[in-house]
């Protein structure tokens, strides 16, 4: 989905645009995963390329570096890095586009990220996206077998580089076993999320999903709380299980690469009809109409001029 960049590719590193290929880091910059990013997706609408709740992610950068005790506010604006997220797809004149900024020290070799003379390093790169006209195929999902740690062992709302080793290693068990993604429970047996994506069930005309205990605060899933709101749909956070979710008329996953995916089985039992169901596709149809300038809220969209 996301392009390759070729050699003229411009990326931002630390203040200056430079060509992809000059954007050298040592080889001790991103040890340990001590880092935090984002990905935002931009758009083409009819009145031009927009980013799509480009402050909110910029707020969760900002909230993740916090998290981690990373120096990002003291280098760097909020308004200052979505300049730059604007810039980048101005000078690659990107459309449909994603966004990848990342947060990160260059020179850990001991344990401790403080020592004086550590690089904050800041980067974004802005990448075409493919064409969104795929059809539409319902995930196959299993839960996976390595628990999610909870909220005193990793610190799940920063979107650290280190919460992805679990993350993608219950993806690469997954994947083995002939599913799309993961689904990754809690100690206590709870759903928390899939490896790179909020999960929602539908029950009886109502949405559920798992409390932001351990799991990212996804801002698709912020969105999908509004919208459904909006469309009179109840919608609460809730402990589910996996019988839970085994049992719900429907399941959706929900994030910015995915935007809202129907899940059709969970370890093997179909959901609901193993169809996309109708309150997917109406949240689905009002996600698509928001990312293209259609929907109401208008100020979710940062056009790039
Ligand atoms: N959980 C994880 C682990 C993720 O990586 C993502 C993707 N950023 C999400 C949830 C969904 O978050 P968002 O809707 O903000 O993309």
């Amino acid at each position: 989905m996301i392009a390759e960049p070729d050699e003229q590719h411009v990326v931002w590193l630390d203040g200056e645009y430079r060509p992809w290929r000059d954007a050298r880091l040592p080889l001790t910059a991103h040890h340990y995963g001590f880092g935090v990013f984002e990905g935002v997706r931009a758009y083409s609408t009819a009145a031009g390329t927009a980013l799509f709740r480009l402050t909110e992610h910029t707020a969760r950068l900002f909230r993740s570096a916090k998290i981690l005790g990373m120096p990002l506010a003291e280098r760097w604006a909020p308004a200052q890095l979505d300049d730059v997220q604007c810039e980048l797809l101005r000078r690659n004149e990107l459309r449909d586009a994603y966004v990848r900024p990342f947060v990160f020290y260059d020179g850990i070799l001991g344990m401790r990220p403080s020592v004086e003379g550590l690089r904050l390093r800041v980067a974004v790169l802005a990448l075409a996206w493919g064409s969104r006209a795929k059809p539409l195929r319902g995930l196959r999902l299993r839960c996976g077998a390595l628990t999610r740690a909870g909220s005193n062992a990793m610190l799940f709302k920063a979107k650290a580089n280190a919460n992805y080793l679990s993350s993608m290693l219950a993806l690469q068990d997954a994947q083995a076993a002939g599913a799309d993604d993961v689904l990754l429970l809690d100690a206590g047996g709870y759903a928390t999320e899939a490896s790179g994506a909020n999960i929602f069930a539908v029950r009886r005309g109502q949405l559920l999903t798992p409390m932001l205990e351990s799991v990212l605060e996804g801002i698709t899933r912020d969105t999908v709380l509004q919208l459904a709101a909006e469309a009179g749909i109840t919608a609460s956070a809730a402990r589910l299980t996996r019988e839970d979710l085994y049992t719900a008329d429907e399941l959706f996953l929900t994030g910015t690469a995915s935007e809202i995916a129907p899940v059709v089985e969970l370890d093997g039992r179909r959901i609901g009809c193993g169809e996309t169901g109708e309150v997917t596709a109406q949240l689905r149809a009002a996600y698509a109409a928001e990312v293209t300038g259609k929907g109401r809220h208008v100020d979710w969209l940062q056009h790039i001029g």
